[in-house]
């Protein structure tokens, strides 16, 4: 991996901004404080008169934090980043930064289920509009901006569909035009894309799900140029208050020190049982960004490096029943939502739904999160799960 930002990745996870720690400490301590005091009238003024680089009071910045930002920052070769109290505050806030009342949006359709209500019913309310489009050909985005167009807001692969977006071509029709672009890297993580060097101008993250890596914490993170983010923090940030706890900042930066270990275990065990789903005579088709069969397979590994654990899969079967009986049959992988974390897990597409209101093309979609555990466990646990099925058809 050397590819990544200007640091060579484990300088960056176990290393940058803990050269000086107190006390020689390994572990970089958690300042677990709400308010920072000063010296003097001057010191306290000056912290005042600019709160984004001095430390005054924990809902803006907070040394535990900053420290988790500058490494998060560094992976994603961006200038700055903001550690959030959440993914969706992370692209909230990103977008809320973007646009104003008059303005309009070109938005993937299929990017996560609460950015879509943000821009349905919360942008609504300020009149801001916005565009859907599938993404996957660029001339979609030309065709939908209109001359109030600000914002095109990207998430590539989304992540129940598996759908990509060419982002150094969208990139280029964005910067023509004046558009500013955000992404949502979470799938990807910025072991595997850094959407900036493509052109991209902010990055969104869950931390939630692999920077976190354990299950154990909710955070997001929002990554850019300087006066991006020095504009988010003042105008966004602190208004809004979506605040990151010192010890989740200090819990993430412990899983990051992870993620080169991680990241590639999750790859090689989603690929392999993404391939093996595949061969299955009860499986219908698997959408995985790095299966040759994928339709934008080319795309993903020009702007990939890798892909990570989650993928969906469709079982040849259009009975609830059998969607049931299969997901029900599985004792390794867990039954929850989310990802990210070192444990393998299932979402059937249609629990979101009553079993009477299935859409026909969400009914036998199922979502698999591939952990790090031993893949070959995994594969039986599967393979067991779907031979059960194939006793329910008789
Ligand atoms: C989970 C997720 C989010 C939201 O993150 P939270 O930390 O749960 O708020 C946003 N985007 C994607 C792609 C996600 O998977």
């Amino acid at each position: 991996m050397t590819t990544h930002a200007a640091a060579p990745l484990t300088e960056i996870l176990l290393h940058q901004g803990e050269r000086d720690l107190p006390f020689n400490a390994v572990s970089p301590p958690i300042f677990q404080t709400s308010i920072f005091c000063f010296p003097s009238y001057d010191d306290f003024r000056d912290a005042l008169s600019d709160e984004e680089r001095h430390y005054l009071y924990t809902r803006g910045n907070n040394p535990t934090v900053n420290l988790c930002e500058q490494k998060l920052a560094a992976l994603e070769g961006a200038e700055a980043a903001k550690l959030v109290s959440s993914g969706v505050a992370a692209s909230s806030l990103a977008i809320l930064g973007s646009l104003k009342s008059g303005e309009h949006a070109v938005v993937v359709g299929d990017c996560y289920s609460w950015v879509r209500y943000f821009f349905d019913t919360y942008l609504a309310r300020f009149n801001i509009d916005h565009t859907y489009v599938e993404g996957t050909d660029p001339t979609e985005f030309e065709a939908a901006v209109r001359p109030n167009t600000r914002l095109f807001y990207l998430e590539s692969p989304t992540t129940f569909t598996f759908k990509l977006q060419d982002l150094r071509a969208v990139a280029a029709i964005a910067q023509k035009r004046g558009i500013r672009t955000i992404i949502d890297n979470t799938w990807a993580t910025p072991f595997f894309q850094n959407p900036i060097a493509h052109g991209i101008d902010i990055v969104v993250h869950s931390a939630s799900k692999y920077l976190g890596g354990n299950s154990d914490v909710i955070g997001g993170v929002i990554a850019a140029s300087k006066p991006v983010m020095k504009e988010l923090f003042e105008h966004q940030f602190l208004p809004l208050g979506p605040v990151p706890d010192p010890f989740a900042a200090w819990l993430i930066m412990r899983n990051l020190r992870t993620l080169h270990l991680r990241m590639p275990r999750h790859f090689e065990n989603a690929l392999t049982l993404a391939t093996m789903l595949e061969a299955h005579p009860q499986v219908e088709e698997v959408l995985y960004p790095f299966l040759p069969s994928f339709s934008q397979y080319e795309l993903a590994q020009r702007q990939m490096r890798g892909g990570s654990g989650l993928f969906s899969f469709r079982l040849k079967t259009d009975r609830l029943e059998e969607v049931k009986g299969f997901v029900n049959s599985l004792t390794l992988f867990k039954r929850a939502v989310s990802w990210g974390g070192y444990e393998s897990l299932v979402f059937p597409a249609a629990v979101k739904f009553n079993d009477d209101a299935v859409p026909a093309d969400r009914l036998a979609l199922i979502r698999v999160h591939a952990g790090i555990e031993d893949v070959g466990l995994l594969a039986d646990d599967v393979n067991n799960a779907l031979g059960a099925l194939g006793g329910v058809r008789g």
